[in-house]
């Protein structure tokens, strides 16, 4: 069973059309939706949630990790931000395995939506922390 961890109800398995009103598929929906505004998405051609239900600060938190997120893998930056070579993964797999030791938690912790919020603006600030060092040219500010 899947509860929902704001009014602790059960979720149920229901299409989204009754949150966005059009259907994107299923999600696991609070029973108590709308009154209680909280669900997950599926993994695709699944029943399998995608993490824990999440209102709306929590989902909107994880949208903004995952953005910047996908920034440090999908261009191959976390090859320079994490330059260990590991055999056979993906650069996605290896910004998971950084992103577990910079949080210091287990690789089944290490999920987006396995997040709270905490662990979001946690894993925000790392990640903008290497970004902006990657991106940010030497620019002495010495003479200015
Ligand atoms: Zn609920």
């Amino acid at each position: 069973m899947i509860k929902c961890p704001y009014c602790q109800s059960e979720a149920t398995l229901r299409d989204t059309a009754i949150i966005y009103g059009r259907s994107y598929g299923n999600a696991w929906i609070c029973t108590n939706f709308p009154e209680c505004d909280s669900y997950v998405g599926v993994h695709k051609e699944t029943d399998k949630p995608l993490g824990t239900l999440a209102n709306k600060e929590l989902r909107t938190w994880r949208k903004r990790i995952k953005l910047v997120f996908n920034s440090i893998w999908k261009g191959g930056m976390i090859n320079s931000i994490y330059p260990k070579y590991l055999k056979d993964i993906s650069n996605r797999s290896k910004a998971y395995v950084w992103l577990s030791i910079e949080m210091k938690l287990s690789s089944e912790e290490t999920h987006i939506g396995m997040f709270n919020v905490e662990q979001c603006e946690q894993a925000l600030k790392i990640c903008d922390n290497v970004i902006s060092k990657q991106i940010e040219p030497e620019i002495k500010f010495d003479n200015l």
